[in-house]
């Protein structure tokens, strides 16, 4: 069963697909806080460390606060949207690509 949307594991290079992109970060995250939830963790204090770096990468109409990977998954709907002044789904996929494409560097697409 291949997909349209493809990504791997870059720390068991498990191979992941699925119909869309939402559904593809939904299992490429469930996988990592599964299998690899110490990592995820030092990852993610790690990014908090390099918080600096990563405010050079620019998001259009996102603040730097709200790309803090531990926002995902953890931050109430109505936080997000009252943070940010978008719809939490649109803050979603773009943090979602952001945390992606630091993680996994990137999602192939057709
Ligand atoms: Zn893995």
């Amino acid at each position: 069963m291949k997909y349209k949307y493809q990504a791997k594991c870059s720390q068991c290079g498990q191979g992941f697909s699925a119909p869309t992109r939402t559904e593809l970060l939904e299992k490429l995250r469930k996988h990592l806080w599964k299998e690899h939830r110490d990592w995820m963790i030092r990852r993610i204090k790690a990014g908090q460390r390099k918080r600096k770096k990563a405010d050079k990468v620019k998001i259009v109409g996102l603040p730097a606060s709200i790309l803090n990977p531990s926002w995902i998954g953890f931050a109430e709907k109505p936080v997000i949207e009252k943070v940010t002044g978008l719809p939490y789904e649109e803050v979603k996929s773009r943090v979602l690509d952001f945390f992606v494409s630091m993680l996994l560097g990137g999602i192939k697409k057709p």
